[in-house]
C-alpha cells in the first residue's frame, strides 16, 4: 500500500491544525472521506437526483439504479446471498434497534435470555436492556478475561437453551479486540438463539463474510468506512427478515393501502419507510468501491502492523497504560497517561495538530470494568502510517512534560 498516494485522495488531511500538519487519529469515531466518495455524491446531485422507485422519468430510474446498485455493493461486500437481505438504515444504531424492536420484542418473553458482553457500545446494549424490560427477558453478560478478551468456555457457560438472542461486537472500539464471532455463533445456534453482530468497527477494516460467520444479523455504519454520515445497513437472513414486521410505516414500504388495512412491499423495501437515504447510499457504494480497490486484506494487514507498532511504542512510555490485548488487535490503542485527564491529553495533542478522542467512547460499563472514568484513544485507518504514530508519541512526551512541570 502506498500510504502517501492514499492520503492524497483525502482532501481534508491536507491541512494544518494549530500550525502543525494534521494527524487524524480518530477514525474509529468517524473516518475521513476520499475524493471519489465526495465526487460520486456531488455527481449524483448534479446529474441524477430524483426520488426512487416511483418516477417513470429518466432521472427517477437513474436514481433508482444508483440506490439499488449501492445495495448490490453492500450485499457483495458482506457476501450476502441476496440483496433482499440488505436493508439500508441510518447506521449501526438504527440497524441494531431494528432487530431489537422488530425481531427480539416478539421472540422474547418472561424467562428468556438475551446475552451480550460488558464491552458492548451503548448502541448494542441499551436496545437489549429495553427489550428485556419490555418482555421480562433476562439480560446476561459473557464475562471478560483480564486482558479484555472473551473465552469460549465463558460463552458456553453463559448461553443456554433459554437464550433467544446473542449480540456481540465483532471488533471493540475501545479494547481493539477481535471477538470469536464464528465460534460464538455456533454456540448460539446450538442453543436455538439468533446471533446478532455489531459490525461498526469490523466492516471498515477487514473482509467480512456473513455466510462464513453464519450470523443471523449484521449491522454496519457507512461513515466509519469512508462513506458519508447518515447511511448504514442491516444484513439479515431472509428466513428471519421475511417473518419480521416493519417498525416504520408510511410511504415507500407499502404494497396496498386501504382505509383500515394495508399490506407491505417485499424485502428489503418493507423496512425502508419514507424517502430513503439515496445520496448516502451512492456515497456508501463509492466508499465500498474505494476500499475494494485498495484491498480489504491489505488494509487489514497494514492496520495490524500499525497497531502492533503503536501499542509497543505507547506501552514503552513511562506512566502510560494501554488497554486491551497486546496482539490480535485492530488499528486502535486506548490509553491513559498517569495523572493526566484524557481530555487534557487530547487538548494538548490537538494543540500539536493531532486529533485523538477522549471520553467513555459510548462504553460506560466497560469503563467501569477497566476501573477508569474515561480514556484517550488513537485510532488508525488506511491513510495513517508509522510517522503518525511517532508524532503521537512525541506529542505524549510533550504532554507529560507539560503536566509534569505544571504539577511541579
Ligand atoms: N458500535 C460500535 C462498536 C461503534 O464503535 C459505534 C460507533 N462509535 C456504534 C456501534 C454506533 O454507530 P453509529 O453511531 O454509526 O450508529
Amino acid at each position: 500500500m502506498n500510504i502517501q498516494a492514499i492520503r492524497e485522495q483525502f482532501p481534508i488531511l491536507n491541512q494544518e491544525i494549530n500550525g502543525h500538519p494534521l494527524v487524524y487519529l480518530d477514525s474509529a469515531a468517524t473516518s475521513q472521506k476520499p475524493r471519489s466518495v465526495l465526487d460520486a455524491m456531488k455527481r449524483y446531485y448534479e446529474l441524477d437526483n430524483a426520488n426512487v422507485h416511483r418516477g417513470v422519468h429518466t432521472l427517477g430510474s437513474r436514481a433508482t439504479d444508483a440506490y439499488e446498485g449501492a445495495r448490490e455493493k453492500v450485499a457483495k461486500l458482506l457476501n450476502a446471498a441476496s440483496t433482499d437481505e440488505i436493508i439500508f438504515t441510518r447506521g449501526t444504531t438504527t440497524a441494531l434497534n431494528l432487530v431489537a424492536s422488530s425481531y427480539a420484542r416478539s421472540a422474547c418473553s418472561e424467562g428468556d435470555e438475551i446475552v451480550i458482553t460488558p464491552m458492548e457500545h451503548h448502541s448494542n446494549l441499551i436496545p437489549w436492556q429495553q427489550v428485556a424490560k419490555a418482555t421480562g427477558a433476562t439480560l446476561k453478560y459473557i464475562p471478560l478475561q483480564p486482558d479484555g478478551t472473551i473465552s469460549i468456555a465463558d460463552v458456553e457457560a453463559t448461553i443456554t437453551p433459554r437464550t433467544k438472542v446473542v449480540s456481540v461486537m465483532y471488533v471493540s472500539n475501545v479494547l481493539g479486540v477481535i471477538n470469536p464471532i464464528r465460534e460464538i455463533t455456533q454456540i448460539a445456534h446450538r442453543n436455538g438463539a439468533v446471533m446478532v453482530v455489531d459490525g461498526a468497527q469490523s466492516t471498515p477494516h477487514m473482509k467480512v463474510d456473513v455466510r462464513d460467520l453464519d450470523c443471523d444479523f449484521y449491522a454496519l455504519s457507512g461513515h466509519k468506512m469512508c462513506g458519508p454520515t447518515g447511511i448504514g445497513a442491516l444484513y439479515g437472513k431472509k428466513s428471519l427478515l421475511s417473518k419480521m414486521e416493519p417498525i416504520e410505516f408510511g410511504g415507500e414500504m407499502i404494497d396496498h393501502v386501504d382505509l383500515y388495512e394495508s399490506t407491505w412491499k417485499d424485502l428489503p423495501w418493507r423496512f425502508e419507510g419514507g424517502t430513503p437515504i439515496i445520496a448516502g447510499a451512492v456515497g456508501l457504494g463509492a466508499a465500498i468501491d474505494f476500499l475494494q480497490e485498495v484491498g480489504l486484506d491489505e488494509i487489514d494487514q497494514h492496520e495490524k502492523r500499525l497497531a502492533e507498532y503503536a501499542y509497543t511504542r505507547l506501552s514503552q512510555l513511562e506512566g502510560l497504560t494501554a488497554y486491551g490485548p497486546a496482539h490480535n488487535r485492530v488499528g486502535l490503542v486506548t490509553f491513559n497517561l498517569e495523572d493526566v485527564h484524557p481530555h487534557d491529553v487530547a487538548t494538548v495533542l490537538d494543540s500539536k495538530g493531532i486529533a485523538v478522542r477522549a471520553g467513555h467512547h459510548c462504553c460506560q460499563p466497560l469503563m467501569r470494568w477497566l476501573n477508569v472514568s474515561a480514556t484517550a484513544r488513537a485510532s488508525f485507518y488506511l491513510y495513517n502510517d508509522e510517522a503518525d504514530v511517532d508524532r503521537l508519541v512525541e506529542g505524549l512526551l510533550q504532554t507529560r512534560e507539560f503536566f509534569g512541570h505544571a504539577i511541579g
